[in-house]
């Protein structure tokens, strides 16, 4: 890009140069994930296109309702009924013409490789639930990118960002209350109960755009390695303009603390390649034969029935299966589920390419012998994940660093 083009994107970021810190170039190159397209997700996708953000991923699972309107800048009328991810997609493009921002339509714990985690340099979110966090959290220490966090509720509000490898982290800030909803939420719940509440917090557009405003300039002072909410949080209590900065504690026993030591690409798609011979290749790099090959999560392998004992092969991720479906087909009996969590070798389903196995694209498996684990990114399915990177133009590298 040179000449008019290049001007005119000099002029449009001319005010930020003035802060004697700021770099252009560094928000240019820097790759985002945001994840939650609602009210939060809504108002940190814009101030993204704002500043200039160009390589932006941004997950939601949801369509756009309503009643969303009313909280969501980025979503018009005629836009009810439509993936949020995808028109939120669009409209930071309106915004921001060089954006290069990739919807994906999935369920952050369910239906996101960890790849997308790898890719990123950065995580946002925009989140209404435990559940969600606790994954992006262990996500991210496993893969060492930071996260920023917010978090709503009525005129208040919570902004607050974790660093892998530096505790503390969010699970560190559990408490016995927000256990005994995880553990609501996640055991015993092998099959998909109705949506409960989830979705339906009392907030506003106002407490919205402040929260996410904070996390997106601590994204903004993040990269340019200033000091940040690291460990802290930043709250705000809109009845009594009260704000305070919270410092948490490291929990010993957090079970979120630990990160992939080594990390492999693989060039082949998932489609290309099966479990069978992952394994082999995990035994070849780490030179043992007895090997683990662990999923990124758990998968309903089959549902047997004990009355009539029929079997139903299905590999979907476990919490993906509707509660309805365990019905038997043939009795009406209610059946029981059988999960996997990896492959030894010795499974009878060797032979499925790493598409079929009810995983999302661009995943990771983690190959662990009795001393050794390696971490398999499946790299070949990068594009179809989050698409080509964006062109950086050559004349944008040294813009902004000169005052
Ligand atoms: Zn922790
Ligand atoms: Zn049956």
């Amino acid at each position: 890009m040179n000449g008019p083009a290049a001007r005119a994107t000099e002029d449009r970021f001319s005010r930020f140069r003035l802060i004697g810190w700021w770099d252009q170039a560094k928000i240019r190159a820097a790759r985002v994930l945001v994840i939650g397209a609602g009210a939060l997700g809504n108002e940190i996708l814009k101030n993204l296109a704002l500043l200039g953000f160009v390589n932006i991923v941004v997950v939601d699972m949801d369509s756009i309702e309503a009643s969303n309107l009313s909280r969501s800048v980025l979503y018009r009328s005629a836009d009810v009924g439509r993936r949020k991810a995808e028109a939120a997609a669009e409209a930071v493009r309106g915004i921001f013409p060089e954006a290069c921002v990739r919807p994906i339509t999935a369920d952050v714990v369910h239906g996101l490789g960890l790849g997308v985690f790898y890719w990123a340099d950065l995580v946002l979110a925009g989140l209404d639930n435990r559940e969600a966090r606790l994954w992006i959290n262990r996500a991210c220490w496993k893969l060492r990118k930071p996260w920023i966090d917010g978090a709503i509720e009525g005129i208040n509000g919570v902004a607050r960002v974790f660093v892998a490898g530096t505790p503390p982290c969010y699970e560190c800030t559990l408490g016995e209350t927000d256990w005994a909803i995880l553990n609501k939420r996640m055991s015993c719940n092998l099959l998909a109960l109705e949506n409960d509440t989830e979705g339906k917090v009392a907030t506003t557009p106002t407490i919205s755009s402040i929260i996410a405003g904070i996390e997106v300039q601590e994204a903004v002072k993040l990269l340019h390695g200033l000091p940040v909410l690291a460990g802290k949080g930043f709250i705000l209590e809109g009845l009594n303009h009260t704000s305070y900065r919270v410092e948490y504690t490291e929990n010993a026993g957090c079970m979120s603390h630990s990160s992939f030591d080594k990390i492999v690409t693989v060039a082949e798609t998932s489609r290309e390649l099966t479990l069978r011979q992952l394994l082999s290749r995990a035994r070849q790099r780490i030179g043992a034969h007895q090997i683990v090959l662990e999923f990124s999560r758990d998968v309903v392998h089959k549902l047997v029935c004990p009355n009539c004992g029929a079997e139903e092969e299905l590999f979907a991720a476990v919490g993906t299966v509707p509660y309805a479906r365990g019905r038997c087909t043939a009795c009406g009996h209610m059946r029981a589920v059988i999960t996997v969590h990896g492959y030894t070798g010795e499974e009878p389903f060797g032979d499925r390419s790493l598409d079929r196995l009810g995983l999302p694209l661009f995943d990771v498996f983690t190959a662990r012998s009795e001393d050794r684990e390696l971490a398999f990114v499946i790299a070949g399915d990068e594009q179809a994940a989050v698409g080509p990177p964006a062109a950086i133009p050559q004349n944008s590298r040294a813009s902004g660093s000169s005052r």
